[in-house]
C-alpha cells in the first residue's frame, strides 16, 4: 500500500473528530515508523504521541490542516522513548497553550530535553486520570511495564478508540505498510518479536487485556504499525492473552544454546 502523507479520519460525528496523522515515504530511514493521532472536540484538541524530531514538520502540517496548533490543550505521551517525545521542545513552542501529560515517573527526566516545564507538565498518577477536551474526556489507562514502567494508553470515550502506546506495535519489512489490519494471522508475524522482547511481563500484559476487555474499545490504535478494528480488536486481545513475553521468556532466549 502506498504510504499516506496526509491525515486519515478514524472518527467524525461533526463535533468530535479523531485523525491519524500520516506517514511519509522516507520515514523508515529515520527510525522506526510511528503513528500520531489528533482528537478534536469543538474548539479544543489533544495530540496523542506527538513524536520525534524528524516527523515534526509532517505532523504540524497535518494538525494545522484541521486546527490552529494554539487549540491543542494537551500533548499526551504514553512514555519516555525518543520516538514518542523527542519533538517535545518544538511542540512546546508551536502549541504554546498546551500542557504535557506523561507518567509522573518521567516528569523529573524531562528537563534533560532542555525543557523547563514552567508549570506546563502534568504528571499522570499510576492509576491514571482524565483529560477534558471540549465536551469529551480522554482517560489515561495504565499500561505499566508494557513496556515502560510508567506507561499509559489513552482512551477517547466518545469515539471508543484506545491509543495503546507500544502495545500492538508492528514493525513492517521495507516496502510493506498498511493502516488497518486486514488479515490478523498475517499481521501477527510483524508484532510477535517486538512484543516478546520489548514487553516486560506476561502478568502485566494479561492484566492489561482484562482491563481493556471491560473498556470494549471500537479500535485499538498503537504508536507503531497498524490499527485494529471490528473483529480484529478481539483477535488481537486473544492473541496477547496467549503470548509469553519479557522476563518470562528471557532466560531461555539469552542463556540457553
Ligand atoms: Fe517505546
Amino acid at each position: 500500500m502506498i504510504r499516506n502523507m496526509n491525515s486519515y479520519p478514524l472518527y467524525d460525528d461533526g463535533e468530535h473528530k479523531v485523525l491519524w496523522l500520516g506517514i511519509e515515504e522516507a520515514e523508515d530511514e529515520k527510525g522506526i515508523l510511528t503513528n500520531q493521532y489528533l482528537v478534536i472536540d469543538g474548539s479544543e484538541a489533544a495530540l496523542i504521541e506527538p513524536g520525534g524530531f524528524f516527523v515534526f514538520s509532517r505532523v504540524l502540517k497535518n494538525v494545522s490542516a484541521h486546527i490552529n496548533p494554539t487549540q491543542i490543550k494537551y500533548l499526551l505521551y504514553s512514555h519516555q522513548d525518543p520516538d514518542v517525545i523527542a519533538g517535545l521542545n518544538l511542540w512546546f513552542e508551536y502549541a504554546p497553550l498546551a500542557k504535557i501529560g506523561i507518567s509522573e515517573l518521567w516528569v523529573r527526566f524531562l528537563p534533560h530535553l532542555a525543557v523547563m516545564s514552567a508549570g506546563r507538565t502534568i504528571g499522570i498518577p499510576d492509576k491514571g486520570m482524565e483529560f477534558q477536551v471540549g465536551n469529551s474526556k480522554i482517560r489515561a489507562v495504565p499500561a505499566h511495564y508494557l513496556h515502560s514502567p510508567g506507561n499509559f494508553g489513552f482512551y477517547d470515550e466518545k469515539s471508543g478508540i484506545l491509543f495503546s502506546s507500544d502495545i500492538g506495535a508492528a514493525t513492517f519489512p521495507e516496502g510493506e505498510w498498511y493502516l488497518f489490519v486486514e488479515d490478523f494471522e498475517e499481521h501477527e508475524k510483524y508484532m510477535e518479536g517486538f512484543h516478546r522482547r520489548y514487553m516486560s511481563s506476561t502478568k502485566a500484559l494479561r492484566a492489561w487485556v482484562r482491563h481493556v476487555r471491560k473498556l470494549n474499545p471500537t479500535m485499538i490504535a498503537p504508536q507503531h504499525g497498524a490499527i485494529f478494528q471490528d473483529e480484529n480488536v478481539g483477535k488481537f486481545l486473544d492473541w496477547l492473552e496467549n503470548l509469553e513475553v519479557g522476563i518470562d521468556v528471557f532466560e531461555k532466549e539469552f542463556y540457553e544454546d
